[in-house]
């Protein structure tokens, strides 16, 4: 059997072929490295990488075509100015049949400060902005004194308190679970001296869920410091302290909602018709609701809870 494309004894397609056409492909990796101690950011810590460590990385940003088994994976760095240079050679499967194959990639190197390294410069800040759980960047530069990761998030050393409390309000309001806590860390001026810690996590919910709380169905229709919530069984819209949903049960994900079309309408009731499925239901009226209106549904035990918008 020949290669199709250059003739050359194969089954199928040849691997140089192959290759021309859907060639192996290497997303360049970005890795964090501390100024101070030159230790890098991978899986959670602060630590040094070497061969090993590079070659982990590469394979996970490795795009292998289909068919195609990547056994061997050897790495040689080469340090450049902001950037580490990898000469990659694959040792691959195709077809029963082994072949090499020589990459080259970059790493671009972001350059940040390990925790202890930061403790230790010791630069001027009066609260620590612990951010938890999502990516936070829409802070004033001119107030970070450092961005230091941590295991789960950033935290952010911010160099004036009323900026601090700015942020707090701001992440409050936009729905975040938000704590202030404050440790004495010494004397200044004949003065206690706090240092400040704010920790924001976001709600383990979102706008379109549906909440237990209580003997409540809650639909979530704005997230801030003040949830915006309709009772899936009164109908009523309410507001809710955040603070009081730290752990809700969530009956229904935003995934779950479905989309239906109103059919009929009478005085005391309505159709609605899944507009997937074409299931039809016999549900309460809803105010203003009429023949031709769509509305969201979700069914919860059994039970069909269509949602006023
Ligand atoms: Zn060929
Ligand atoms: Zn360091």
């Amino acid at each position: 059997m020949q290669c199709p494309k250059c003739g050359r004894e194969s089954r199928g397609l040849c691997i140089d072929c192959l290759l021309e056409e859907r060639p192996i492909t290497v997303k360049e990796p970005e890795l964090e490295r501390c100024t101070g101690c030159g230790l890098y950011w991978h899986k959670g810590n602060w630590t040094e990488i070497g061969k090993n460590e590079l070659a982990e990385i590469v394979r996970k940003n490795l795009k292998v075509p289909h068919g195609i088994k990547i056994e061997e994976l050897s790495i040689k760095p080469d340090e450049e100015k902001n950037y580490l240079k990898l000469d990659i050679t694959l040792l691959g499967n195709y077809k029963n049949k082994k072949f090499e194959k020589k990459l080259e990639t970059k790493v671009k190197i972001k350059k940040t400060q390990c925790k202890k390294c930061c403790r230790m410069s010791g630069s001027y800040y009066e609260a620590i902005l612990q951010v938890r759980g999502f990516e936070f960047s829409d802070l004033d530069e001119n107030f970070v004194a450092k961005a230091v990761k941590v295991a789960g998030g950033t935290d952010f050393y911010i160099s004036s308190m009323n900026y601090a409390r700015k942020l707090k309000n701001h992440l409050r309001d936009a729905g975040f679970f938000v704590n202030e806590s404050e440790k004495l860390v010494g004397m200044k001026e004949g003065k206690n001296l706090y240092r400040v810690s704010i920790s924001v996590k976001p709600p383990a919910f979102g706008e379109g869920d549906v909440l237990k709380y209580g003997n409540e169905l809650l639909y979530v229709k704005k997230l801030g410091r003040v949830v915006g919530v309709v009772d899936l069984k009164t109908g009523e819209k309410k507001g809710i302290d955040m603070n009081k949903l730290k752990k809700p049960g969530i009956a229904a994900k935003k995934s779950e909602l479905r989309n239906a079309l109103v059919s009929a309408v009478s005085p005391k009731g309505m159709h609605i018709i899944d507009t997937e499925n074409h299931e039809v239901y016999d549900v309460a009226r809803i105010e203003d609701a009429q023949s031709g209106d769509t509305m969201n549904f979700v069914r919860i035990s059994g039970k069909i809870y269509v949602i006023k918008k």
